[in-house]
């Protein structure tokens, strides 16, 4: 019929094409079915969804997506999981009070623990008997523990723990170079002394647990050495058993609460110590206690504002009023700075370094920077936050290129915590001379007679 209508060639030539245009169909859909197995364009994927996935396939070769892809994978299935995740982690969730305190009671008196009035006899009597933990080092070089401490608390402000940990960062570096111990407190050892009179039991307990300190030194947390070459001139204490940063005229003339400061003082180990701490602690107990003695403390002292008893005003009124049974043998120092107010320092740090050097302790390159009333671990201080944190970097700083300079580091500036080099690397290290000599510093240096003389007798 057709071959009537268009002529047998024209019907073959019809017929030749329907069967290349089926081979050409079948070679299509081939291609399609191995595309598809070969690079998964998708479960039971429209053919819109194929086409996006060997697109997306296509386009992404040599760009690595797969870890990306394992990555999704692994995050937890809903986005409100955020178990893995510290930044949001609510800590209070694992921070809880086993127990509810003890109340103590009313009526009983405060004491620091049972009555030792034999101290000095019974320590020289240990000492007689343990001659390999000398009280001396070296002559004049009484062995020091360094005491200080945190409450058990995480800070208010993380923050406030980063400076922690740059304090007693700073504090270990002196330590290290003096040849000084170092104790670092974290447990409240006695609930009624919480706060700044926490030290008090600790001291206590630090002093008859180690009677082969001569000198314990406590430090707050929130006070820096700025002067990491300053050793303290023991000497002069030879005949002093407590030493504060402080003037005699401001305690027992004009009774100042600021006449003298407890946030930096050095205490020798011995019973005038002990009857010393027991004389400083009544006030303490937190409560009823402690806020009627703050009452006391505010009518007898010089410029002291209203507020609970501290440690400070408590050791500025025992002077004052037992001064002959004390006095003697407290040494207010002022000659450098055991303790330094901040307020008066920090701006000065580029003046003193243009014209001074480490070593001298006192105004001109101060041995310690406390910074009293930034509270830097609490809610409140007493001072602009962003001031009292922007300084204690500073004076962190300060204090730190003391130590980096013996590496050949120093901060790029007094504000940055990033360093640059002052000296070439050698090849010849050991051969290295820091100048301030506090690599191997001569206040560290141990006499072991017998020691060295095994080594020659063994080479
Ligand atoms: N301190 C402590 N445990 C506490 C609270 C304070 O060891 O629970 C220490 C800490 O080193 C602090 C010092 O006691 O610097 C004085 O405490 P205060 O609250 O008076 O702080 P600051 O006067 O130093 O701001
Ligand atoms: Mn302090």
């Amino acid at each position: 019929m057709l071959e009537r209508c268009l002529g047998v060639r024209r019907v073959r030539q019809i017929q030749r094409a329907v069967r290349h245009s089926t081979v050409t169909f079948l070679c299509l859909f081939l291609t399609v079915v191995v595309l598809r197995g070969t690079i998964g364009a998708g479960k039971f994927g429209t053919p819109e969804q194929d086409f996006n996935e060997i697109r997306g396939h296509l386009y992404s070769r040599g760009r690595r997506v797969e870890p990306h892809r394992v990555l999704e994978e692994a995050q937890p299935d809903s986005e409100s999981d955020q178990s893995n995740n510290y930044a949001t982690f609510d800590i209070s969730k694992i921070l809880v009070d086993e127990e509810p305190e003890e109340k103590p009671d009313p009526n009983k008196p405060y004491s620091l623990g049972p009555k030792i009035s034999d101290w000095d006899e019974r320590r020289a009597e240990w000492l007689k008997n343990n001659p390999d933990f000398p009280n001396f080092i070296r002559p004049n070089k009484p062995r020091v523990l360094l005491v200080t401490g945190s409450s058990p608390k995480p800070c208010e402000n993380p923050v406030g723990d980063h400076y922690l940990l740059k304090s007693i960062k700073n504090k270990i570096d002196y330590c290290r170079l003096h040849g000084i111990e170092v104790f670092y407190n974290m447990a409240l050892l006695d609930a009624e002394m919480a706060g700044f009179w926490a030290k008090l039991p600790l001291i206590r307990k630090l002093l008859l647990s180690h009677p082969e300190i001569e000198f314990l030194w406590w430090m707050d947390s929130d006070a820096m050495f700025t002067d990491m070459a300053f050793e303290v001139p023991w000497e002069r204490y030879k005949d002093h058993n407590f030493v504060m940063h402080g003037w005699n005229e401001m305690v027992y003339d004009e009774k100042n609460w600021i006449g003298l400061n407890t946030g930096s003082f050095l205490l020798r180990n011995c019973q005038w110590s002990l009857d010393l701490l027991d004389a400083w602690a009544p006030m303490g107990p937190k409560g009823k206690i402690r806020d009627e003695a703050g009452k006391i403390l505010t009518r007898e002292l010089k410029g002291r504002p209203v507020f609970e008893a501290d440690d400070q005003s408590a050791m500025v009124y025992l002077l004052m009023k037992g001064r002959s049974t004390w006095g003697d043998k407290v040494y207010l120092e002022n000659a450098y700075y055991l303790h330094g107010y901040w307020g008066i320092l920090v701006d000065r740090y580029e003046e003193m370094i243009e014209n001074y050097h480490p070593g001298l302790g006192d105004h001109r390159w101060p041995l310690v920077t406390h910074f009293v009333g930034c509270k830097p671990c609490g809610k409140f201080g007493d001072y602009p936050v962003e001031r009292c944190l922007r300084q204690m970097d500073r004076a962190y700083n300060f204090g730190d290129n003391q130590i980096l300079q013996i590496y050949g580091f120093t901060h790029k500036s007094l504000a940055s915590r990033r360093v640059k080099r002052v000296r070439n690397e050698t090849s010849n290290p050991l051969e290295v001379k820091d100048e301030l000599g506090l690599l191997h510093p001569a206040f560290k240096a141990v006499k072991l007679l017998q020691a060295v003389d095994i080594i020659i007798r063994e080479t």
